[in-house]
């Protein structure tokens, strides 16, 4: 449930869309949204109402992922693709600093990036609440990341309900979704002829301001509401209840994890698409035209045998131990660590996994048995 529900509303006008591009284009906002790239949703830099995926939809299940055209003019009637909003708060690939060889001597340099004011359009109820897990480490006052900050605080959220979800979701289970519930500056409920508009903050509100909008009637709020009632009422998938969770640690010996283990292929492609994972790898890269040094954060994965290096060798030495390591991280210690599961239901692990396994089923079945199995 939208903790904003019962509050007015404002309509804008399917044929006025444009008018959201042209305001933050003024206030020099990059605007970044789903558009249609290789066959599927991503989100990349888009300026125009025209870049967004008219009357496409998509259709997901384990390991599978397809596009196909509705003939129709909704923009956001897909759910979450393999893209998150991650890529733009903490980029894949970051220089942080480089070392020059100046005759006999090293310079050393730090690469500051460059501001970025980033407007996201298109973020769903699940990706806010990643965005507000990602939150609680990069903003930490103890070990805060200077550029998440900088684009976090500079960054205009547009979130839009969620009214399609994908067979591969499971945010009602997580209390994400698939209403937006907190996290937005407006959020937006596309109907036919247009979209009903909340408003969450401050800049929110400075920014309906300066569009052609009028309050929404009771019969587009009803609609709106109605619409999401039905959204939800679609999604059948389920994660079993957040507080048997902790059971999973009592589940390390289990037999099931060398089953996953039979079917994973340890390709980290759950990690990359997961909007809430952050390990990451530091690496220096050396330039053989001159000699010098970058040294580049880049994200990694807890399935990269390389990652659990420690003291010269592997923890982590098999499929098993790394996708027990995933999935307890993500849904046990992660509570621990940071007070919230580590999972928002997106469902993204599930679909872009390519041999489909499901994190759902798989917690069904390790919780199914006596706790002590395997201890
Ligand atoms: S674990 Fe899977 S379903 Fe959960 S947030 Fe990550 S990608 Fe989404
Ligand atoms: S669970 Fe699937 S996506 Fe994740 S590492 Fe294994 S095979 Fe790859």
């Amino acid at each position: 449930m939208n903790e904003k529900e019962n509050e007015p509303k404002l309509w804008l006008d399917r044929h006025e869309l444009q008018r959201i591009f042209d305001v933050l284009i003024d206030d020099g906002y990059e605007i970044v949204g789903p558009t249609v790239e290789q066959g599927a949703i991503i989100y990349d830099r888009i300026s125009s109402a025209d870049d967004l995926p008219k009357g496409i939809r998509d259709q997901q299940e384990p390991g599978k992922y397809r596009l196909e055209a509705a003939g129709d003019e909704y923009c956001f009637s897909f759910a979450v693709g393999p893209h998150s909003w991650k890529k733009y708060l903490t980029p894949p690939i970051m220089p942080l600093l480089r070392v020059k060889q100046k005759n006999s001597e090293l310079e050393i340099e730090e690469v500051i990036q460059k501001p970025q004011k980033f407007a996201f359009l298109g973020v769903r109820g699940c990706e806010l609440a990643a965005i507000l897990i990602q939150d609680r480490l990069w903003l930490d006052p103890a070990h805060s990341d200077p550029v998440y900050r900088q684009r976090r605080e500079s960054s205009l959220i547009l979130a839009v309900n969620c009214t399609t979800p994908a067979a591969t979701c499971f945010c009602s289970s997580m209390q994400t979704g698939p209403a937006c519930r907190s996290g937005y500056d407006v959020a937006l409920t596309e109907l036919k002829a247009g979209f009903v508009i909340a408003v969450g903050t401050s800049s929110g509100a400075a920014l309906v301001k300066r569009l052609p909008l009028r309050p929404a009637t009771q019969a587009e709020m009803d609609e709106a509401k109605q619409s999401l009632a039905h959204a939800e009422a679609k999604i059948t998938k389920q994660m079993p209840q957040v507080d048997e969770h902790s059971k999973l640690l009592k589940k390390l010996k289990h037999p099931h994890w060398q089953s996953v283990a039979e079917r994973c292929l340890s390709c980290a492609n759950c990690t990359m698409v997961c909007p809430t994972c952050f390990c990451h790898s530091v690496d220096d890269v050396s330039d053989l035209n001159n000699g010098d040094i970058t040294r580049v954060r880049r994200w990694d994965s807890c399935f990269n045998l390389d990652f659990s290096h420690a003291s010269g060798t592997p923890i982590r030495d098999t499929t098993a131990s790394r996708y027990r390591q995933w999935l307890t991280h993500k849904l046990a210690s992660w509570i621990d660590q940071f007070g919230s599961s580590g999972c928002v239901g997106c469902g993204r692990c599930i679909t872009w996994c390519p041999v489909g396994i499901d994190l759902t089923q798989e917690v069904a079945t390790l919780l199914e048995e006596p706790v002590d199995v395997g201890e």
